[in-house]
């Protein structure tokens, strides 16, 4: 016997739990799905273990999709400052890391514990553990699910991307969505470490853990990204903040600029009367901006023929524009999001509502909507989860 409710939300992460909560408030009848052992399970490993929950200069232009308008009227409806109300109404300490980023002073576990009691206050029931085995459609939808069958007028999907698989992450999102017919924009691995191969590897690759910060650009005209936040040398290739932020924009077979010691003319100073020119003065000039390591073995490998002040300038415009050809990205195993997803043109900016199949819904990271590191995922989840608990 199947059980009547208003709304079913399949999956209990940010986006999920925000809209069911929302749903609940307003006296909807909410059941909300997960098939993991419990809801928040991506928010709980978020930041670090303190979960960068917002960031306070949250604007459309800080994300990915195909249609860089869709995410205004969510991100306008829920604001970084609504997120900021809800954790200070449940007491939880947080303070600002860097550039608008963020997070709780104690743990993640604060956020997941917030959504958990806003949910049981808005009546709304959890449950997890249950695995989804068909959702169709003829007057209602009926959902049927290791756990009974649900008949409800709304569901709504918020069963997140494909990074992390060993946390259960699925594409079962994107497989529903084209069960009805909508369009899936390709997904790829974004926020993610990229990988060198070949003589770029072999050139850097040994020294693993030595950073700095610098300029990253990728993409082309119409894509492209540019972070000056610090990039770090990997067993594998490159990571660290810059190189996450631009792995969103970079697509396989394209290059990668890096300026290395962004505004500093690094060799200005061999440029002068009597200074000295040959590789070890390079190094030590290179020193003032990177660590002494990278330092020389950017030198060795740049070193010119000559040392005439054309040869420095060429360095120095080198040292700007770091060329790195990646042979690909650490892939969903280690991708903080996926890029790509249900594509927005399917969908009601206002609503998360499918424009073909009334009554279903798509919110969080299952859309074609990517924020860049920073708190801006989460901001996303919030502002789209609301968006659709305040329209089922
Ligand atoms: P998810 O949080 O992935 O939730 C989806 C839910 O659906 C899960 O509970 C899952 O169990 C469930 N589910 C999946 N498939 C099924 C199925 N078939 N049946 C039933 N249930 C299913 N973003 C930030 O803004 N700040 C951060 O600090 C941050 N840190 C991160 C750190 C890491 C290591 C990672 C991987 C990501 C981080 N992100 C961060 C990104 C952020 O976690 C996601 O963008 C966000 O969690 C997406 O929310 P969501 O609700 O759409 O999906």
């Amino acid at each position: 016997q199947a059980q009547e409710i208003d709304v079913v939300v399949l999956g209990g992460g940010a986006a999920g739990l925000m809209c069911a909560v929302e749903a609940g408030w307003r006296g909807r009848h909410v059941v909300l799905l997960d098939h993991a052992e419990r809801v928040g399970k991506k928010i709980l490993i978020s930041g670090g273990g303190r979960c960068n929950f917002t960031n306070i200069h949250c604007r459309a232009e800080n994300f990915l999709s195909e249609n860089p308008h869709f995410a205004k009227s969510a991100l306008a409806r829920f604001t970084p400052a609504d997120i900021i109300a809800l954790v200070e109404k449940h007491g939880i300490r947080y303070h600002e890391k860097t550039l608008g980023q963020l997070f709780c002073d104690r743990s993640a576990m604060d956020v997941v514990t917030m959504l958990e009691r806003e949910c049981m206050a808005a009546g709304v029931r959890v449950v997890t553990g249950t695995k989804v085995l068909s959702v169709k459609h003829d007057a209602k939808f009926v959902v049927e699910t290791s756990a009974g069958t649900f008949r409800a007028k709304s569901v709504v999907v918020a069963t997140g991307g494909l990074s992390i698989p060993k946390m259960g992450a699925t594409g079962f999102g994107y497989s529903l969505a084209e069960q009805f017919g909508l369009r899936v924009a390709e997904c790829r691995p974004a926020l993610v470490p990229l990988v060198m191969s070949g003589e770029d590897a072999s050139a850097w690759c040994d020294l693993t853990g030595l950073s700095a910060e610098v300029v990253a650009v990728a993409g082309t005209k119409r894509r492209r990204g540019s972070f000056r936040e610090k990039m770090l040398v990997t067993h594998r290739g490159l990571s660290g903040p810059a190189i996450l932020q631009v792995s969103s924009y970079w697509r396989a077979g394209e290059k990668i600029e890096i300026d290395l010691a962004p505004n500093v003319a690094v060799f200005a100073p061999m440029l002068a009367k009597n200074a000295r020119r040959d590789a070890s003065a390079a190094v030590n000039a290179l020193r003032a901006v990177l660590p002494g390591r990278l330092a020389e073995r950017w030198v060795v490998l740049h070193e010119p023929k000559d040392w005439t002040n054309a040869s420095l300038a060429t360095l120095e415009r080198e040292v700007h524009e770091w060329h790195v050809s990646p042979a690909g990205t650490e892939g969903y195993a280690k991708a903080e999001v996926t890029a790509g997803g249900v594509d927005t043109a399917e969908l009601d900016a206002k609503t998360m509502e499918s424009r073909k199949v009334p009554g279903l819904y798509f919110i969080g990271e299952v859309v074609d909507v990517t924020g860049w590191l920073g708190g801006y995922n989460f901001q996303w989840a919030w502002a789209s989860g609301v968006s659709a608990g305040q329209a089922v």
